[in-house]
């Protein structure tokens, strides 16, 4: 894994315009890992995906996560800084063949973590219970109850529930969540923290940086936008320094 560049971070953002969340996270990674191909990407468990994204931000911008949360409460905006490794294993584990194995109502599941290609495919559900529902039926490999295969489609809500419950619990990277405290009115809640909208919202300020900073020193130079994309932080710093005077 390499870090994105200033030119890696404008061409994501440019391509990622107006696309889901699912695809942008596709699209920070594919720089990063320049010798995986697009299905590969697309084919890791959210869990691992999201490992890769926190891994990502840190070797981009650093290691401390800085947040605004609103508390449910009282509805003041919370600020708090987290470290990357506090809230997600970068390692997370699967079974060794990829496969869950639960046994719910008398009835054997087999299933494995969704994947980006699976968000993709239930993004037009009619709402978020159906979505889950489709989600984890594409992730059922095999439904027996005594030896005798059953449809996936007929299985009873309590089995996709729990199969789906088994997920969010056992591949915490996939479903990140943190515990926050409203200083103002006392309330404790559980915030969700969901890096590839995160980090999508990180790059767009960054552009904005890296945009202005093309602008001045191109004004100042003369020089074209790829000289400059291509030069180090540091360099483009050192002349940015000296126009500012
Ligand atoms: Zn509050």
């Amino acid at each position: 894994m390499r870090p994105l560049s200033a030119y890696d971070l404008l061409r994501v953002w440019e391509l990622g315009q107006n696309r889901p969340t699912w695809k942008r996270a596709l699209l920070l990674l594919a720089p990063a890992f320049p010798d995986a191909t697009h299905r590969e990407l697309a084919s890791l468990s959210i869990a691992r995906r999201n490992a890769r994204l926190f891994a990502l931000r840190e070797r981009t911008l650093g290691s401390t996560l800085n947040a605004v949360a609103r508390c449910p409460g009282c509805s003041l905006p919370i600020e708090f800084s987290v470290g990357v490794r506090d809230l997600c294993d970068l390692e997370p584990g699967e079974p060794a063949d990829g496969y869950y194995r639960l046994v719910v109502e008398g009835i054997e599941v087999h299933f494995r973590a969704p994947t980006s290609v699976d968000l993709a495919a239930v993004a037009d559900s009619a709402s978020l219970a159906d979505a889950r529902r489709r989600l984890v039926a594409r992730c059922i490999r095999r439904a027996r109850r005594d030896g005798v295969v059953l449809p996936i489609a007929d299985l009873p809500d309590p089995v996709v529930g729990a199969v789906g419950d088994y997920l969010a619990t056992s591949e915490p990277a996939a479903d990140v969540r943190l515990q926050l405290d409203c200083p103002a009115c006392g309330r404790s809640w559980t915030e969700r923290f969901d890096i590839a909208a995160f980090f999508w919202g990180e790059l767009a300020a960054q552009v904005q940086r890296i945009v202005r900073e093309v602008d001045l020193l191109a004004r100042a130079y003369g020089w074209r936008e790829t000289e400059i994309l291509a030069m180090s932080a540091f360099r483009r710093q050192a002349y940015l320094d000296l126009v500012n005077g």
